[in-house]
């Protein structure tokens, strides 16, 4: 089986067992949202969970905070399409809060299982929620960690800050420590370092 056919397999299997979204999804309290872009990426961008212009499109990052890190991508030379764009839970969680710990435990299983299909070289982990609940540490501060290579299942990881949380800034300081992450990104995937006034 092609990784395209093992995950679209995933998908259905998902869509259909996961504890915390196949009775939303059958339900049509929600949408599954599992994930896009090239099944042979060495880069994967994993956010918190979808928001609502997700929900509405089954979708990953479509909305604002998608726009920024559409943006971010092609700062890096790169295109939507070569890379893959996950979450931690796929499906938006209630109210748009936050995925629960609980929440996260049952569906990671097949974020794991996404990233042993696709391989990618680097994960970016994206905001606090992200980072805490892919490398199991909830006492993870984001503020202090970003910037620093962790590593999941063998996988590097960078922990940065959330486009949600960079459209909230009215200084550049954090889009600044984003791009000096993503540069980081970029040198470890042996990738040139595009100029950038940011
Ligand atoms: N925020 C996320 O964490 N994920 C999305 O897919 C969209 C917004």
């Amino acid at each position: 089986m092609s990784k395209q056919q093992q995950l679209d397999a995933l998908k259905t299997e998902h869509a259909t067992q996961c504890p915390h979204c196949a009775p939303r999804i059958q339900s049509n309290e929600a949408r599954a949202v599992f994930g896009e872009g090239d099944p042979d990426a060495e880069l994967m961008f994993v956010g918190e969970g979808p928001g609502a212009d997700e929900d509405r499109l089954g979708r990953p990052f479509v909305g604002r905070a998608g726009q920024l890190l559409d943006k971010e991508i092609i700062a890096m030379g790169l295109k939507r399409d070569e890379v893959y764009i996950a979450n931690i839970v796929k499906t938006r969680p209630p109210g748009n809060r936050v995925p629960t710990y609980e929440e996260a435990v049952v569906c990671k299983p097949y974020l794991e299982r996404q990233i042993q299909i696709i391989q990618p070289k680097v994960i970016v982990a994206l905001g606090a929620t992200s980072a805490k609940y892919l490398l199991d540490d909830l006492s993870l501060a984001i503020t202090k960690e970003r910037g620093h290579w962790k590593t999941h299942s063998g996988v590097a990881v960078m922990p940065t800050f959330h486009p949600a949380y960079l459209l909230r800034q009215v200084n550049r300081q954090a889009h600044a420590q984003v791009w000096h992450d993503l540069k980081l990104v970029l040198e470890k995937l042996n990738r040139p370092i595009p100029s950038r006034d940011r």
